[in-house]
């Protein structure tokens, strides 16, 4: 096996798009998965993100499609040949942007369709005619039934995050869209681990795959600094805080185990000062990507997220990643901290861990097969003499709602606190969207500072109802 892209004697244009890339080498899973792919197999490959896998299997899928390139301006030229799916917008515009790179000299056409956006310009493109169609699963299937889009003759279908779409609840979608391709075809599966469930959808649909481990699921990073430190839900912001100016860290993830949590927090930190955006499914798609767009220009410091709207995202070199809750999911704290530490950079890994939190380190510190010492916090001179209730302590039931992680696995939670009366009353209010930064009651000492790009919030009545599936799609 080499790991050098002129071995595998590309097409003219995708060897230049490669070097346009500046890609010196094959990554591993390159290596394995692309000679593969280009002998049609099925493929059943556990790689998380980062790893380069989009370009293992957009680069073979593009050659294979080399021999249907043509210039024709007729749509019926342009069928689609090639199905990409992944589980949210995000993911599949940054897989779509990177396919549009390496076909960017060929005269194949891709195009994305996702939720949350206008279906006209998405159906435009469609009708015109596209090679390879990136999607997630409900956006598709109303082009589908809107009869935008005809698959009968696709020839590559790739399911990509495969783990998280069906953690998302999108199994019975996918099955409809499958059962609308040509039962020949090359499928390729694309998932973070090899649960039962990943398992049975493999059997299902895929046929004689050759199976591509890189990395033993579940392994994290050695690159990456993991740092247990104890806290109160009370002193979580203020530990960030420390620890971003200790090490003098300017950019990081924080993740927050649900939606309402995250947008709290978002706001918490702005009335700190810190220039934070928030990523979750109830943001609409415009103010998802605007606040991505913002972090990676550098206008935003803090990119506070959820696990189902982080998943894949390619940001490099994230210097620090905050767990603020300790995930619900074990699996999830592997995917949150490969945020940090990617391609050989070092990272950062600071999870805040609560008394109550106990049963869920357990289980990360067996799924990661290390024990990881809880510290006491570096608590800078950030905290204010007189404490603030936190808001997961204050929260209703009803607002912890969780975005992403399964519900069975809903941890025991302690019943709520009686209010103290220094509380600050931001947290007796339900949650209320608001783009004014007034400055908190309890810290004074910072200015205000509104998050660039981010549209004001919405409507709480907004914030409740979206169920996570159509949120995501
Ligand atoms: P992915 O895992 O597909 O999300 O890719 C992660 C990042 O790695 C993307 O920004 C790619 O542009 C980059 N990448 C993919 N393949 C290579 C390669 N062979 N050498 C260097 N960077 C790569």
């Amino acid at each position: 096996m080499t790991s050098s892209f002129s071995n595998l004697h590309l097409a003219e244009p995708l060897a230049r798009a490669v070097a346009d890339m500046g890609y010196e080498s094959m990554t591993p899973i390159q290596a394995q998965a692309i000679p593969v792919v280009l002998t049609g197999k099925d493929v059943m490959g556990a790689a998380q993100t980062g790893t380069g896998k989009t370009a293992a299997f957009s680069l073979p899928l593009l050659q294979r499609l080399m021999r249907h390139e043509n210039a024709s301006a007729s749509p019926a030229r342009h069928p689609v040949r090639a199905l990409v799916l992944l589980p949210t917008r995000e993911l599949a515009d940054q897989v779509a942007q990177q396919i549009a790179l390496y076909a960017k000299h060929t005269k194949l056409r891709s195009t994305v369709v996702f939720g949350g956006m206008d279906m006209k310009p998405q159906t435009i493109e469609l009708k015109k005619g596209v090679e390879v169609l990136v999607a997630t699963p409900g956006r598709l299937l109303d082009h589908i039934e809107a009869k935008n889009v005809v698959l009968n003759q696709v020839e590559y279908v790739v399911l990509d995050e495969a783990d998280r779409m069906l953690d998302i609840g999108f199994l019975p979608d996918l099955q409809r869209i499958l059962s609308h391709l040509p039962k020949t075809r090359t499928t390729l599966l694309f998932s973070a681990t090899f649960s039962p469930e990943i398992k049975r959808l493999a059997s299902s649909y895929l046929q004689d795959p050759v199976t591509i481990e890189v990395a033993r699921p579940n392994e994290t990073a050695s690159t990456v600094e993991q740092r247990f430190y104890k806290v109160t839900d009370d002193d979580k912001r203020y530990a960030i805080r420390s620890v971003l100016k200790e090490r003098e860290i300017r950019q990081a993830f924080i993740f927050s185990n649900s939606k309402l949590g995250c947008a709290r927090l978002t706001r918490a930190l702005e009335r700190d000062g810190l220039r934070a955006a928030a990523l979750h499914g109830d943001k609409s798609q415009d103010e998802r990507l605007k606040a991505l767009e913002a972090f990676k220009a550098g206008e935003v410091d803090l990119l506070v997220c959820t696990d189902v709207a982080a998943r894949g995202l390619d940001i490099k070199d994230v210097p620090a990643v905050f767990n603020y809750d300790v995930p619900f999911n074990a699996e999830d704290y592997v995917h949150r901290i490969g945020r940090t530490g990617r391609a050989g950079a070092s990272g950062l890994a600071v999870t805040l861990v609560t008394d109550h939190d106990s049963r869920q380190v357990a289980e990360i510190e067996k799924l990661i097969k290390k024990k990881i010492p809880v510290e006491p916090a570096p608590m800078a001179d950030f905290r204010p003499a007189r404490q603030s209730r936190s808001a997961e302590e204050f929260r209703p039931r009803r607002e912890r709602e969780f975005d992403g992680a399964p519900r069975t696995s809903h941890p025991h939670r302690p019943s709520r606190m009686a209010p103290r009366a220094s509380a600050d009353p931001f947290f007796d209010k339900p949650y209320e969207a608001s783009a004014a930064a007034e400055a908190a009651a309890w810290d004074s000492r910072t200015a205000p500072v509104k998050s660039a790009g981010i549209k004001p919030k919405r409507k709480i009545a907004a914030l409740f109802k979206a169920p996570v599936q159509t949120a995501l799609s």
